[in-house]
């Protein structure tokens, strides 16, 4: 089998059998328990809330509604009574306004649900409207709002979709179940994405470790002319989107532009699945695949979960912990983030939740850079970290910018190699979020 590539990146261990056999899990809400929904879930500006306190909300009510060109609405993911509108802090470190709604374990619905019109004779436009409304934006992480990156400008064709089902960060596993659990629907996704674009082909891009995966695709779509599978090497960061951009369509995406300006689109496959729920089913987004995993946590798994649970909830109702944590990381451990406590609740782009032990958790003492290049030779930007890394901590942002630095796609691949630990990936990210601000 032919396996395709980008330059640069590494092969950490995977850390992925604890779950990877784990079929996906659902799991329900108890009345009673808080539901809190942060306005800011996406890239973009946040929701503005259209409920008040007091207020009695059903399954798939709007709560929050999109302000601005990038935004996407927030929906309710159960029934009960709005308690309160604050500020808390999400698990990717953001400040946000949220609307908190007590469960009552009812489980009505809002009778704006199950109106799914299908995609047969719908215009793009139309279909655009029904994935915004939806609430839908990118589940891999990113949280770009679907229905911004599926609606390019006029001039931008685009002849490439692709599906993005990689999952090369260690421990993560939602991916590769939702492609051996969900075939048949992330198949009909990916065709609500190509009658929007009559000229695109489809491409389900997996990592050759997932064979059992790459087959039964295979096999599923082999009267679907205008879909391929690409098996990707197993490589960290393969599932970035400019590195799988090249793997699939062999086309660098410039500095500081765009996947649709090289005619490409890519998304992620549980948002795919997203798209598949709004359009058919008429179901805005209001669940997520999440995986836990970590020595801490007494049962690993994949769980469907409903956004808005609370992080300390959902690890109670899986058996809760086997031991205290010593770090808590809210996405894989090359990209994530540290949490402080489990008083956060699962948000749209929350892709995993990782409990270390004492020894997961220990990070070697940080010594001088020995001028080894390694983190230039691996960085799958082509950027030189150890410099960038010394204008990050002098706070000279031109310079940084001048080398390139915003390009840095956070992905920790130079920290990782670093003989001397230097802490690249960290520096770099920070500075790079304030080079962006200072625009
Ligand atoms: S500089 Fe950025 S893109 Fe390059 S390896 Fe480090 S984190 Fe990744
Ligand atoms: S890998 Fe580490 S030690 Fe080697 S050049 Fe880069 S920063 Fe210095």
């Amino acid at each position: 089998m032919k396996t395709l590539t980008f330059s640069g990146g590494v092969h950490p261990p995977d850390f992925k059998g604890a779950t990877e056999t784990e079929r996906i899990k659902v799991i329900s809400p108890n009345a009673g328990d808080e539901f809190t929904y942060p306005m800011s879930q996406h890239i973009g500006a946040p929701c503005a809330p259209v409920v008040k306190k007091g207020d009695d909300v059903a399954v798939g009510q709007k709560i929050g509604e999109a302000v601005g060109l990038i935004s996407a609405p927030v929906h309710s993911s159960v029934s009960g009574v709005v308690k309160s509108i604050s500020d808390v802090i999400t698990p990717t470190g953001v400040k946000s306004q949220a609307i908190v709604i007590e469960c009552d374990g009812e489980n009505r619905e809002h009778q704006s649900l199950n109106n799914g019109r299908g995609f047969e004779g719908a215009s793009r436009a139309e279909l655009v409207e029904i994935i915004k409304e939806a609430g839908v934006v990118g589940l891999g992480g990113a949280g770009f709002p679907a229905h911004v990156k599926l609606n390019p400008p006029a001039d931008k064709r685009i002849d490439t979709i692709i599906l993005n089902a990689a999952e090369c960060e260690p421990y993560l596993t939602t991916d590769y179940r939702v492609l051996l659990e969900e075939t048949d629907v992330l198949i009909e996704g990916l065709r609500i994405l190509l009658t929007m674009h009559t000229d695109a082909r489809g491409v389900i891009a997996v990592e050759d470790n997932k064979r059992d995966a790459i087959e039964l695709i295979k096999g599923k779509i082999k009267d679907e002319p205008r879909m391929t599978v690409a098996a990707l090497k197993t490589k960290y960061p393969q599932g970035a989107e400019k590195q799988l951009i090249y793997a699939c369509a062999g086309r660098e995406v410039p500095s500081g532009k765009l996947p649709m300006d090289v005619r490409c689109i890519v998304h992620n496959a549980d948002t795919v699945i997203a798209v598949q729920r709004a359009v058919v089913r008429g179901r805005p987004l209001m669940r997520r695949i999440v995986t836990l995993s970590g020595g801490a946590i007494k049962n690993p798994g994949n769980y469907k979960v409903r956004i808005g649970m609370k992080l300390a909830d959902l690890v109670n109702l899986t058996g809760g912990l086997r031991s205290e944590p010593r770090k808590i990381i809210s996405g894989g451990p090359m990209m994530g983030a540290a949490l402080f406590s489990m008083d956060v609740p699962i948000i749209k782009t929350s892709s995993a939740f990782l409990f270390f032990t004492e020894e997961e958790a220990k990070l070697p003492e940080e010594r001088p850079c020995i001028r080894c290049a390694r983190c230039v030779e691996r960085c799958p930007m082509k950027l030189y970290p150890f410099e960038l890394n010394q204008y990050a901590v002098r706070g000279e942002y031109e310079l940084f910018k001048k080398r390139n630095g915003e390009d840095c796609i956070e992905c920790g691949v130079c920290s990782y190699v670093c003989p001397a630990k230097r802490h690249l990936a960290q520096s770099i990210r920070s500075a790079r979020g304030d080079s962006l601000r200072r625009k």
